[in-house]
């Protein structure tokens, strides 16, 4: 990146209306067909339209083809029953209905590739793709066949390095992987989490990123983070395996959180997108509050890797506040850009 603090977001947007019902997780297509696939592209348009009215660097898809980050990446695979549903405790929170691996896993066909490729058409901005990582994968699933965890990451690891591939031709700039995960279980992370992610990152040669977070702005999340005391440390488990390995930027919660910043030190030398944004909170940040908190990043991170950026995904929120925090997120950072300025 040649621009300095290149804003993105973490990767969902709500839908348009028409597409799913706005403001709820896993919201079912209100389309089917050739009308699905026409409002899928469609609201990819308006995503994209949205982010460059806001003054965004980066550019996501919204996530407006999936219904969530993790279970439609898993039902495009083959040794999943994703009609007989069963239901499991989500990172040890909250209750979902999920697919069952039922036979050995594998990917007969790219998931997101033309996704990418159309979006890919319609901008010569960078685009960042964020697909699911490993472990989180492992946590959103009902596993009726590899009885491991550690193997069936790695069998995920070893399709979504397929999947990345095919992004990277295709032109994606950065591929994020969403790990949150690995805020909760630490020493999976350390023992066979971080090398599963590396396994799915392997011979790419664009950016690479994590996304490590406290989760959507729903209510599970909300009451899990009033336990967590006034000092959030968990990335203090798992960042200095982050540090030491080949991935370039990691993606953390930071606005409005109790992430005690001089923890961003664990990983010096990597890029930090910041969360300047807070996605549990429909208050809109003043670019004054999102400048505060970059600047106060500052003295952990070098001014060159910082990328602000959203807590997590904007999925749940209404349409109108997501486009007011998008406009918010680069006016503050544009305070400290301004601040650079020679
Ligand atoms: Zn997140």
């Amino acid at each position: 990146m040649n621009i300095l603090l290149p804003t993105s977001i973490v990767g969902s947007l709500p839908k348009p209306v028409w597409l799913a019902p706005p403001e709820k997780l896993w919201s079912p297509w209100k389309l089917e067909g050739d009308q699905l696939t026409e409002g899928k592209q469609d609201a990819l348009r308006i995503a994209l339209q949205e982010q460059l009215l806001a003054g965004v660097d980066i550019i996501c898809d919204g996530e407006q083809t999936r219904q969530h980050f993790v279970t439609t990446f898993i039902e495009h695979l083959s040794g999943v029953d994703f009609e007989n549903r069963k239901i499991v405790k989500i990172r040890n929170r909250y209750d979902a209905s999920v697919p069952v691996v039922v036979d050995e896993l594998a990917r007969r066909k790219a998931v997101f590739v033309n996704d990418a490729k159309f979006l890919r058409q319609q901008t010569t901005k960078p685009i960042k793709w964020a697909l699911p990582g490993p472990m989180t994968m492992v946590d959103t699933l009902y596993d009726d066949h590899y009885k491991s965890r550690e193997k069936l990451a790695w069998e995920f690891a070893k399709v979504l390095n397929e999947e990345a591939r095919e992004l990277q031709a295709a032109g994606i700039d950065i591929i994020q992987f969403d790990e949150p995960a690995f805020n909760v279980f630490f020493d999976e992370v350390n023992d066979w989490g971080m090398a599963a992610l590396e396994r799915a990152i392997e011979g790419l040669h664009c950016k690479t990123a994590v996304h490590v977070c406290y989760g959507y702005g729903i209510k599970a999340n909300n009451d899990w983070k009033k336990t967590l005391g006034s000092e959030w440390r968990q990335y203090e488990e798992i960042f200095p395996k982050i540090q030491k390995s080949d991935i370039d930027i990691v993606s953390l919660e930071c606005h409005n959180s109790n992430v005690p910043l001089n923890l961003i030190e664990l990983v010096r030398g990597k890029k930090v997108m910041v969360g300047a944004i807070d996605v549990a909170s429909n208050r809109i940040e003043t670019p004054e509050e999102v400048a505060n908190t970059l600047r106060k990043t500052l003295e952990f991170v070098n001014v060159e890797n910082l990328y602000p950026s959203t807590n997590c995904g904007m999925a749940p929120l209404s349409r109108n506040i997501a486009r007011a925090k998008l406009s918010a997120l680069s006016k503050g950072a544009e305070i400290i850009r301004n601040g650079f300025a020679i």
